[in-house]
């Protein structure tokens, strides 16, 4: 199912009836699964968000939930192979891990929305589980909704967005779409693999057997062509906050879309039957001013998101975030239950961010251990320790630094 309203700077454009009519629809359904006709609810004092490793996140307004990508399955290290992270056996979720931390999270394990950035397996890998676990309404790319599909969600539960849509998540939050590259340096050929756009085709098949998916990024998890970052914006009693999320991107296609070249992956003899290539549109920073024109911000109070000190100045620009939290520097491969592996500060490159964040003038927010919380108000953001949950996931304390080996290890891998 593909969503269909775009807006590029402050006009909407619709160039057909259909495309009408499925504005329409979505709307219908978004404002009716989250919004009572009888009653709006209260508007909230404050946003609360939770960092669950990775790039996951769970964000609270009022009784709304929205988890952001929710990888918590742990495929090991050795189970990937060459410049694609090809997987030679399928893999299945792990559903208990997953149950585990929904029930730590309370409420009932409720969850009304799971938003995935892009739909490689470090983020979208376990996002069919969390939706039939919780009845979640997923958003996504198409690659996203296609592999829910294969594990047995039904079709109308996922929205695929392109970006550019405006979408409310229940009474007070609108999120915009911005369609956003993938990070890569498109001079190496494992980077070019990385960052090129590469959508699923068709729905992946379920492996005989193991009844997986294969996890490599030219197998069933490529990147969804490209990714999508989310503009949230919050109508709170104490006025609005904004803040935005994206969990990957790089510099240089950041400002500039870079061409997708076929011929590369033609010549590494890669087997593309089931991808295709969906070049961009236009470069992120101009889809993100564009969605920032349209919510009529200068800037936000924060930005949640995969940076390094080049991505940092140029995000910084256009969305003069107020506060940074840095996500998706702990390593892919270490279980979710033992915690963060090293401190932000300890990681190759992180110094170089707190010094671009310091000349301009963004507090730097570093997690310390999984589950740490911040509350965000029109005043800002203030962390919290969140220690009950913690302590309910027996997580340990925040580790020492690792060797310089270590940390190139799981650098290596950190998109
Ligand atoms: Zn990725």
């Amino acid at each position: 199912m593909l969503a269909s309203m775009k807006e590029g700077n402050v006009v909407q454009y619709c160039t057909c009836t259909r495309q009408i009519a499925w504005a329409l629809l979505l709307t219908v359904l978004f404002v009716s699964m989250a919004c009572p006709l009888w009653a709006a609810s209260e508007k909230p004092d404050r946003v609360d968000l939770t960092w669950l490793s990775v790039t996951n996140w769970l964000f609270e307004v009022g009784s709304t939930r929205i988890l952001m990508d929710g990888y918590i399955t742990r495929i090991p290290e050795a189970a990937f192979s060459g410049v694609g992270f090809a997987t030679a056996t399928p893999m299945k979720p792990d559903e208990p891990a997953i149950r585990r931390v929904r029930d730590a999270l309370g409420e009932s394990g409720k969850i009304d929305f799971i938003l995935t950035g892009h739909s490689h397996f470090d983020h979208s890998f376990d996002t069919a589980t969390w939706a039939k676990l919780t009845g979640a309404r997923i958003i996504g790319a198409r690659s996203t909704c296609l592999q829910a599909l294969a594990q047995g969600v039904p079709e109308l539960q996922c929205t695929a967005v392109e970006g550019g849509e405006v979408l409310p998540l229940g009474d007070h939050t609108t999120v915009r779409v911005v369609r956003w590259n993938h990070s890569g340096d498109v001079s190496t050929p494992m980077g070019r693999v990385l960052y090129s756009p590469v959508e699923l085709i068709k729905s992946p098949t379920l492996t005989s057997g193991t009844g997986g998916l294969r996890g490599g990024t030219l197998q069933d998890f490529p990147n969804g062509g490209g990714a999508r970052a989310y503009l949230f914006t919050v109508q709170t009693a104490k006025g609005l906050v904004s803040w935005l999320y994206s969990n990957t991107g790089n510099a240089d296609t950041f400002q500039k879309a870079a061409a997708v070249d076929e011929q590369f992956f033609k010549a590494q003899g890669f087997s593309l039957d089931n991808l295709t290539f969906v070049p961009p549109r236009a470069a992120s920073q101009d889809n993100l001013r564009a969605a920032m024109q349209a919510a009529t911000l200068e800037r936000v109070a924060l930005w949640i998101g995969y940076s390094d000190r080049r991505l940092m100045e140029a995000v910084g620009k256009v969305l003069r975030p107020h506060a940074h939290i840095p996500h998706h520097w702990d390593g892919l491969f270490t279980s979710f239950f033992a915690g963060v592996p090293f401190a932000y500060a300890s990681v190759a490159g992180t110094q170089e961010t707190a010094e671009e964040c310091k000349k301009q003038t963004i507090s730097l927010l570093a997690p310390q251990q999984y589950m740490d919380k911040y509350h965000l108000t029109a005043q800002g953001v203030t962390p919290i320790a969140n220690d009950a949950i913690k302590q309910k996931l027996a997580l340990p304390k925040p580790p020492a630094a690792p060797s310089a080996a270590e940390r190139a290890r799981i650098m290596a891998h950190n998109d």
